[in-house]
């Protein structure tokens, strides 16, 4: 901790971006256990916030505000996992803190909610406990965490390979407009990909994204990026969830530009032209009985950023 006359924060609030891939290529499993992966990640506006407030010597505590079944409340929670891990290695064991997690990203949804949480603890934390953290020390961090942590951070849109922790910004040009069909049951991703290899050979050829993905989001164009879109989970994912099939049909036939499951699923991700496109497939797709919430949202939008 520094020494100099700052008065000591007692309350930090950062808030973080869910995610959408735009493509998301999967290689063979490898003897380790992991897919090679290929991400192309947009930042959305639908947003978790961490507020990190100091606690006594050595305290993690952490409070989840509504319910959020499915959330571990105790140390399993990606939150807490990241402040250890960043008090064992830039800090000391006597920090303390009370996280206070506000989720409005879906669990278990395919968008990256507990890598959210995770990256905004870690700058949340790193900003009450004054630590000298430099912001690649920040993502070294982040991806120890997990592959879709360093994102969360990043935001904006950004090409991850490796295990998708390798992240390069993308340039992209304008807004573009999403549907999300939220659903009330949430998929595990570990299953996700064990159904992957169950259900596919991948080709051994390398993992690429399409020069008309980088094309599309250069110029900024809806129609253009909705031709190139991809998920190669999503297979595996309409196996486990055959009622998601009709979920996107349904998005599709109501004027969205693409349709695809987000990550692992179950969020269904829909690319509309402009925001009164969005309105209007939001509004239509919220009376389909089997999408259990539908938000509208909008991308890219800034990672993890301090609001207080
Ligand atoms: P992934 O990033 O693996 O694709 P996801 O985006 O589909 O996951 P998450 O909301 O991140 O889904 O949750 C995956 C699992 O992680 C949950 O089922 C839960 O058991 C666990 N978990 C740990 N910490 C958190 C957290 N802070 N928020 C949500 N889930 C968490």
């Amino acid at each position: 901790m520094s020494a100099d006359a700052e008065p000591e924060l007692e309350l930090v609030r950062v808030r973080v971006p869910a995610k959408i891939n735009l493509a998301l290529r999967v290689g063979p499993r490898s003897e380790d256990g992991y897919h090679p992966l290929v991400n192309v990640f947009q930042a959305v506006s639908l947003f978790d916030d961490v507020t990190a407030e100091t606690a006594p010597g050595g305290e993690v505590g952490l409070q989840l505000v509504g319910e959020q079944p499915g959330v571990p409340a105790d140390e399993d929670n990606l939150a807490v996992r990241a402040v250890r891990l960043l008090a064992a290695e830039h800090g000391d064991p006597g920090l303390g803190v009370r996280l206070t997690l506000r989720k409005t990203i879906p669990v278990a949804g395919g968008m990256a909610g507990g890598s959210a949480d995770a990256a905004g603890a870690l700058l949340a934390c790193s900003v009450l406990w004054d630590l000298d953290v430099q912001p690649d020390q920040l993502t070294a961090l982040a991806a120890r965490l997990g592959a879709d942590v360093p994102f969360a951070l990043l935001g904006g849109t950004a090409i991850g390979t490796g295990r998708g922790d390798v992240l390069a910004p993308v340039l992209s040009r304008g807004t573009f407009h999403w549907v999300l069909g939220l659903s009330a049951q949430g998929l595990s991703t570990p299953r996700v990909f064990a159904r992957f290899d169950e259900l596919s050979t991948p080709a051994e050829e390398p993992l690429e994204v399409p020069d008309a993905l980088m094309e599309a989001l250069r110029t900024g164009r809806a129609e253009a990026l909705a031709g190139v879109v991809g998920n190669d989970l999503q297979a595996a994912a309409l196996d486990l969830r055959p009622d998601l099939a009709d979920v996107l049909e349904r998005g599709r036939r109501l004027g969205a530009l693409a349709a695809l499951v987000s990550g692992s699923g179950p969020t269904c991700a829909f690319l509309c032209a402009d925001e009164s496109a969005a309105i209007d497939v939001s509004t239509k797709l919220g009376r389909e009985p089997a999408v259990h919430a539908v938000r509208r949202v909008h991308g890219p939008v800034e990672g993890a950023r301090l609001i207080s």
